[in-house]
């Protein structure tokens, strides 16, 4: 059975850029510890450009608060500043959805607004106010060209 899919979410991982320690497992991991079944993530774009499949896209994420259910949550490693590589795999992996459900929006995970269920409780995903570290809608009106500012140069 497909989910609707009115939404993809882009987050990010609030580890430092470029840093390769963190990835698919360590989020998996994170996300266990804190009574998850599994990672929260649909994907993960890890520091070197590498796309992961964290939950299958049938699956419902937890990853936005209240809208879990009909959206995809992609994750990139880092915080507001990513390699070419990353950028390249999330435009490929962005179009892929894209044409995979034409009728959801593509958003930030700040363009939510937080605590929307308004039920107290500071959840994972409102820790991060500023995710994912870019805004959206600039990158795709921009032909999904990665804004100079929130690239980060190749590790020397
Ligand atoms: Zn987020």
């Amino acid at each position: 059975m497909t989910r609707a899919i009115r939404h993809i979410v882009i987050h990010c991982s609030a580890t430092p850029n470029g840093d390769a320690r963190f990835g698919l497992e360590a989020i998996d991991r994170m996300h266990r510890e804190r009574g998850w079944r599994k990672i929260g993530y649909h994907y993960v774009i890890e520091a070197d450009g590498t796309v992961r499949r964290g939950r299958d896209e049938d699956e419902i994420g937890a990853h936005v608060e209240g809208s879990n259910a009909h959206s995809i949550g992609i994750c990139l490693i880092g915080t507001d500043a990513f390699v070419w590589a990353q950028w390249e795999a999330l435009a490929r992996l962005a179009r892929h959805l894209e044409d995979r459900y034409p009728a959801a929006d593509m958003l930030g995970h700040r363009d939510y607004s937080p605590d929307k269920d308004g039920d107290g409780v500071v959840e994972p995903w409102e820790w991060l106010k500023t995710c994912p570290g870019f805004d959206v809608r600039t990158w795709l009106l921009g032909g999904m060209e990665p804004m100079a500012a929130n690239v980060l140069p190749d590790a020397a």
